[in-house]
């Protein structure tokens, strides 16, 4: 197994909610319920769910752009969560993250040449030669051509920003790059391309991803293992090929269903996954997916499932598995 650069435990974020009248807290929301998973050098967790389920939120509390009830974020062994400022700017330096809109992370403004050397200013690197000289190869990098450098964001395509926020985040030589549903505002085309690049990059300077999306297809192709996640928990995690021979949890099954298929006979099996995720102030007892489950069971109802490990590092949060 590979060393581990990252590793996530019991991580918790809970928003306060206030009431209708009186403005004093009657609840919270746990839109990252006791989250735990890990990420090695050089490989890719694709964290799948639908919009809502607190993907994103898992990924800006890793790096403390929301603030952490509980839990440990250990990046290289040390707990982002408990790290002073200067030890929490430098962690941040080796972990990027990069966005859906790659036009509101660029300054209209601004040139590309400029947008990728204002990062490498900001961490003081080399003289101004230097950096334009940087900015030229970081460019080429991302395969696009340095007349792009003159241009302004507007006149590239969603894809060409993408590759320039890419660049920018290259810049500091990270090694973990939080990718939060860098394609799905993209062509289909252009989705592939964008995925085939971010895995040339891996290869080319080992970065490990997290890389979260809605869409299991796109993140199959990148992720060597893949965690699932439902109303702010992780209900289920394997390989990436083993998820998509042995789905096992419901929701899993639902979602892989949704992506279509040109084989006739897998039409005749699908499981639709029926009615919207309920909100996060709805959560009540037992299992979290029980309103949408169609293995609903009596225990299901009162009971929350225990996360059992099914074989080959394969686990999955469900009753259906629980042996008596
Ligand atoms: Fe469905 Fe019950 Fe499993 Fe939840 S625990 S996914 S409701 S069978």
């Amino acid at each position: 197994m590979k060393d581990m650069i990252l590793k996530v435990r019991n991580l918790k974020v809970h928003f306060p909610v206030k009431g209708e009248i009186l403005p004093r807290v009657v609840g919270h929301v746990k839109a990252v319920d006791d989250v735990s998973f890990r990420i090695g050098y050089g490989e890719t967790l694709g964290l799948v769910g639908e919009s809502g389920c607190g993907k994103t939120t898992t990924g800006r509390a890793m790096i403390r752009l929301i603030k952490a009830q509980a839990g440990q974020v250990l990046f290289e062994g040390k707990d982002i969560l408990q790290l002073g400022k200067q030890d929490l700017n430098a962690v941040r330096k080796n972990i990027q993250m990069i966005f859906q809109d790659p036009f509101a992370a660029l300054n209209p403004r601004m040139s590309i040449g400029d947008a990728i050397e204002e990062v490498l200013y900001i961490h003081n690197y080399g003289s101004k030669q230097a950096r334009r000289k940087r900015a030229a190869e970081l460019i080429e990098t991302v395969e696009l051509n340095r007349a792009y450098l003159s241009r302004y964001p507007h006149e590239l395509s969603g894809g060409q920003r993408q590759r320039i926020v890419l660049a920018r985040a290259l810049a500091v030589d990270p090694k973990l790059i939080i990718c939060d549903e860098p394609v799905s505002a993209l062509d289909v085309s252009i989705q592939a391309q964008t995925v085939n690049l971010l895995e040339d990059l891996q290869k080319h300077f080992n970065i490990a991803y997290l890389f979260i999306s809605h869409d299991l297809s796109v993140v199959k192709h990148l992720s060597k293992r893949i965690a699932v996640m439902y109303l702010g928990k992780i209900v289920e995690t394997a390989d990436s090929e083993e998820l998509f021979a042995h789905p096992s949890h419901p929701y899993t099954r639902a979602l892989l269903d949704s992506v279509p298929s040109i084989d006739p006979d897998m039409k005749k099996e699908r499981v639709l996954l029926e009615g919207d995720m309920p909100s996060m102030t709805e959560q009540g007892q037992g299992c979290r997916f029980h309103s949408r489950c169609p293995n609903v069971m009596e225990r299901c109802y009162h009971e929350e499932p225990q996360t059992i490990d099914v074989g080959g590092g394969h686990a999955v949060d469900c009753h259906l598995y629980a042996v008596e």
